[in-house]
């Protein structure tokens, strides 16, 4: 690939480039961390439009699981674990850094040198974060294309209830800021694939009872109903109320209702369907991991 560099100036030539389509912007940039040029490419990618779409997805967006999603049929779970330690992580160093900072003096070099640490500590966190929703919203679309689902219902994110308790503000704070970035990934993402997102009020679903609708406050990971002695697993409950709230299905065949499947993270979870296609030829490195059994490794029983 060749690159015009500016008039009377040698374009850049790169070698091996194996674009699948032609670029529509390159920008070359020196990454200050890692000491190395970057080639940033833009390139167009076809929006991919779905055939089977009527099914429908409810995801309850939380704080001890980022996101439990149910279809009709299935409860989802993306497990938390990794997001909440690597939430705690962040805030203990950032507490850390903050001790010592208080300590010396203001723009002195040790300051100085504190405050790069910090920064330094917190993008690598940060990037560490990013890379678990990434890989989860991605594998969530990908569910999505795999079981015909057309349209995905997301809680209101202004009424986020906060269902563990957590007392640190700080914490709070990356939680709704992730909320809010899930959601828009999350969107984003159906986007290009042509999923529809809704949102819905999503106040107290997450305590009616799935069979007579009577409140119940549950204490460990189990929900139990005081009136009829339906009991399921906690965490389906809000996203089964949405769902119903939004299709309105009153009939659900509660008993029928299957245990949670659990997504957890790990650094090479892979899509159900391959619909994320790198433009750049990385694919073909990575096809083995794609073609073998789609939950591998990312999927266990709860
Ligand atoms: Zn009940």
């Amino acid at each position: 690939m060749i690159l015009s560099n500016g008039k009377e100036q040698t374009p850049i030539v790169i070698k091996k480039c194996c674009l699948k389509s032609a670029p529509k912007y390159a920008e070359l940039i020196f990454h200050q961390d890692k000491k190395k040029y970057y080639l940033h490419i833009i390139v167009e990618v076809k929006e991919r439009k779905i055939e089977n779409t009527a099914e429908v997805m409810a995801i309850d967006l939380g704080i001890i699981h980022p996101m439990v999603c149910f279809d009709g049929k299935k409860v989802l779970i993306y497990n938390g674990g990794i997001l909440n330690s690597k939430i705690r992580y962040r805030n203990k160093k950032l507490a850390e850094f903050q001790q010592k900072l208080s300590k010396c003096q203001k723009n002195s070099r040790k300051f100085k040198k504190l405050l790069r640490a910090k920064k330094r500590v917190l993008r690598r966190v940060n990037n560490q974060i990013r890379d678990v929703l990434e890989k989860y919203t991605s594998h969530l679309i990908g569910y999505c294309i795999k079981n015909g689902i057309g349209t995905i219902v997301l809680g209101n994110l202004r009424g986020i209830r906060n269902r563990a308790r957590y007392k640190k503000v700080s914490n709070q704070k990356i939680h709704q800021w992730m909320f809010k970035r899930i959601a828009r990934r999350i969107e984003e993402k159906a986007k290009f694939v042509g999923i529809e997102v809704k949102f819905i009020k999503e106040n107290e679903t997450s305590q009616n009872c799935l069979v007579c609708g009577s409140k119940n406050k549950s204490k460990n990971r189990n929900y139990e109903c005081k009136s009829c002695d339906f009991r399921y697993h906690r965490d389906g409950v809000g996203a089964i109320n949405m769902y119903k709230k939004y299709t309105g299905s009153l009939n659900l065949v509660v008993g029928l209702l299957a245990c949670p499947t659990g997504v957890r993270y790990t650094s090479h979870l892979c899509c159900p369907i391959e619909w994320n296609i790198h433009p750049i030829g990385k694919t073909a490195e990575n096809s083995s991991c794609q073609e073998s059994s789609p939950f591998q490794g990312g999927e266990s029983q709860y």
